[in-house]
């Protein structure tokens, strides 16, 4: 059965990016008589609050957009997350970062590689590891691809990849070799929460099932790294299906961080749900 999900973090309104998102992975899931799942991806305890989670709920609701089975509040299951990075960590594909972003993008200006090199800070010596262990400093867990690659074995490395039925940023499409080197040594746990996106986000996706994700070509590059989680876990592998990205009337997109209208700015203002959706084309 066709099960997708829409997957919002609670860093701010929605606006109609999101609902274009959303109504699309619904659509998905009711025109195939499957399964859509609401999950809210709120592990960033510095940007996520409350008062985003019950607006999201208010404007899918007033989208007219139905979900099947509760919600599920990642917040909620950082345990499940941590037993994840454990079983990683035991395998000896993790390591413990200290540095802080700043230091690791500066490390990335001075990379004679250029940025792919750099987003992979390597181990730090022993004696500075256990230096930083005793003075109590808050660490990061990082994937390192070159173990990973290791346990992986070089023919199952060379032959990940996933299946595309939308488009990717460069307009790729169908079988598409993954290249997880382009993300680095993903961080999989954040110093302050225990987990990060990448790997909440193939959890729960197995957890329940997902069998298509369906969201925004931003999250095209984040499938590279996300199909090696897959393989190294052996989760099921999901079909993807990026969408484009809606832009504005000046052409670029609509996002968070610009201020674009949100959905509750655009009700409030007395647009009804049917006129965004033809403002859509949905
Ligand atoms: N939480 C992510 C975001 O809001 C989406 C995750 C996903 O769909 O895989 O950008």
């Amino acid at each position: 059965m066709l099960t997708t999900r829409f997957a919002p973090s609670p860093t701010g309104r929605l606006h109609r990016g999101h609902a274009f998102s959303a109504l699309t992975a619904w659509r998905a899931a009711r025109d195939a008589g499957g399964r859509f799942l609401l999950r809210i991806e709120d592990i960033d305890p510095t940007r996520c609050r409350p008062e985003f989670e019950a607006g999201i709920l208010e404007d899918l609701s007033w989208l007219g957009i139905d979900w099947d089975g509760p919600v599920r509040r990642q917040s909620d299951h950082l345990d499940d997350y941590a037993a994840v990075v454990t079983r990683l960590r035991e395998r000896g594909l993790l390591y413990r970062c200290f540095r802080t972003r700043k230091e690791v993008m500066d490390a990335i200006g001075d990379a004679p590689h250029g940025p792919v090199e750099a987003a992979r800070p390597g181990p730090h010596p022993a004696e500075e590891e256990a230096r930083l262990l005793d003075e109590g400093r808050p660490y990061a867990w990082r994937l390192s691809l070159d173990q990973a690659r290791e346990a992986l074995g070089d023919a199952a490395w060379d032959a990940l990849s996933f299946t595309e039925e939308g488009r990717g940023s460069d307009g790729e499409h169908g079988r598409i070799r993954a290249r997880p080197e382009t993300a680095g040594d993903v961080v999989l746990a954040r110093k302050d929460a225990g987990a990060a996106y990448h790997l909440a986000v193939t959890h729960d996706d197995a957890l329940h099932g997902v069998t298509h994700v369906i969201r925004g070509q931003d999250l095209f590059e984040a499938t590279h790294v996300q199909r090696l989680i897959q393989a190294l876990m052996g989760w099921p592998e999901p079909v993807y299906r990026h969408h484009e990205l809606l832009t504005g009337p000046d052409g670029r997109r609509y996002a968070k961080r610009d201020r674009s209208v949100t959905l509750a700015e655009l009700r409030a203002g007395g647009m009804t749900a049917a006129e965004l959706r033809e403002q859509l084309g949905l």
